[in-house]
């Protein structure tokens, strides 16, 4: 779909993902997830050409690009594999929190390294006692001399124990969201440890655990935005995940298109009651809502990440709508590819059924979409309350 103006660069852009998905995700992505290998090689082909550090500046290796490009990026990736694609996505929101927040010389140091994933990076909010209330977070950070010391847990961590630095939300001040703040934690840092791997209904391809911090001495200066960074930690996080939501849905997107596409071929080529599928008015019908489904979600996509791009008032609430509205139409749309493959579509080998499994985390993870109907509705309540 063009008509949102791309020009040849931009389309470029999308082309070189869906080749890159085309030739290193999509031959291997079942069998990553069957053996629950985690690609960091072809996560750092994927840095080469400029997928790890998308929308950070070009000043410390980033590629400058836009939240728009992004979304179109990580929509191909996930057509091959939605699981490799969302980690990206999360590396990109770790290495965004560094270039917008980190102080010039972090900025220098990790930068660069991010955007070439020698360091992967893995981002830690979530804990045992404290998801959807994440500002309820209790590890804490205590300043001791030119030191920070580091205790407490982190649950769900993608990447844990497999990534280099760890970005984690910790408080250094009282109860609430003012009193957190980010650090930037190395892996071989002594007092870091990780759970065991968590066995997933998705997301196979990469791994899940907790990430475990018993006295954790870092440095004063791991404090993300130096000592201007106290208590600004749960802002950073939130803007984070404003362009993780988006990054998120669009890896619904490319899963639900690349199962949209499997299906309309399997009906075109299946027959029953003397014809093929595809001529069946139901089976057209269901085909109409799951394109329409597709083609909106697209639309809203797009719509949120230019309200970044463009700093929009209303981007917090375009970006949770997009996400609520994305991962929850394009996992229908997954399911009922799966139901138009009948039996087939149950059986690995049609590569149904793991994107229905990949996707379904989508509606949980950066913000569950009950969290985000809390947002619309508190940005609806407060428009409301405002032109009264
Ligand atoms: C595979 C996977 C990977 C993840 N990766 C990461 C990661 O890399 N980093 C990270 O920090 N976290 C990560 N998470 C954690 C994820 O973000 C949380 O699971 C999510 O935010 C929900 O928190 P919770 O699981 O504690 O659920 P809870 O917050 O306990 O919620 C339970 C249920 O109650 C609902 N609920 C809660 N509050 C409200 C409310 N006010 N109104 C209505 N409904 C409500 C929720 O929507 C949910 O349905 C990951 C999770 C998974 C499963």
């Amino acid at each position: 779909m063009d008509y949102f103006g791309f020009d040849d660069d931009e389309r470029v852009i999308a082309e070189t993902a869906a080749a890159f998905a085309d030739k290193r995700l999509a031959p291997f992505a079942s069998e990553w997830d069957e053996t629950h290998h985690f690609p960091t090689d072809v996560l750092r082909e994927a840095a080469e050409l400029g997928m790890a550090a998308v929308y950070c500046n070009e000043d410390v290796g980033g590629s400058g690009l836009r939240r728009l490009d992004g979304v179109r990026i990580f929509e191909q990736l996930a057509t091959a594999d939605p699981t490799v694609a969302a980690f990206l996505s999360i590396h990109n929101m770790c290495t965004w929190m560094v270039d917008t927040y980190g102080t010039p010389e972090q900025r220098k140091s990790l930068v660069p390294r991010l955007a070439s994933m020698e360091l992967i990076a893995s981002y830690c909010l979530t804990e045992p006692g404290a998801g959807s209330d994440a500002s309820a977070l209790r590890t804490r950070a205590v300043r001791d001399g030119d030191h920070y010391v580091l205790d407490g847990v982190k649950q769900f961590i993608s990447g844990a124990g497999a990534s280099d630095v760890y970005v984690v939300m910790a408080r250094t001040g009282g109860e609430g969201p003012r009193g957190i703040s980010t650090f930037i934690v190395e892996k071989d840092t002594p007092g870091l440890s990780f759970g065991a791997d968590e066995a997933k209904m998705g997301w196979r391809a990469q791994p899940t655990a907790q990430v475990i911090l018993e006295g954790v001495r870092v440095p004063a200066d791991a404090m993300l935005g130096g000592s201007d960074g106290e208590g600004t930690g749960f802002g950073i996080a939130m803007n984070g995940l404003n362009g993780g939501r988006i990054n998120i849905a669009a890896c619904s997107l490319g899963g639900a298109q690349a199962a949209y596409d499997k299906a309309v071929a399997y009906v075109r080529d299946r027959e029953a009651f003397g014809g093929a599928l595809l001529d069946e008015p139901t089976i057209r019908f269901t085909l109409a809502d799951m394109a329409t489904a597709l083609e909106t979600s697209r639309n809203l996509l797009w719509r949120a990440a230019r309200a970044l791009d463009e700093n929009h008032p209303d981007k917090v609430e375009l970006c949770a709508m997009a996400k609520r509205y994305v991962t929850d139409a394009c996992y229908t749309v997954a399911d009922q590819a799966l139901q138009l493959h009948g039996g087939y579509g149950y059986l690995n080998e049609y590569g149904i059924e793991k994107i229905v499994r990949d996707l379904r985390v989508h509606r949980i993870l950066e913000g569950t979409n009950e969290i985000m109907r809390v947002v619309i509705g508190r940005s609806q309540a407060a428009k409301v309350r405002a032109s009264a």
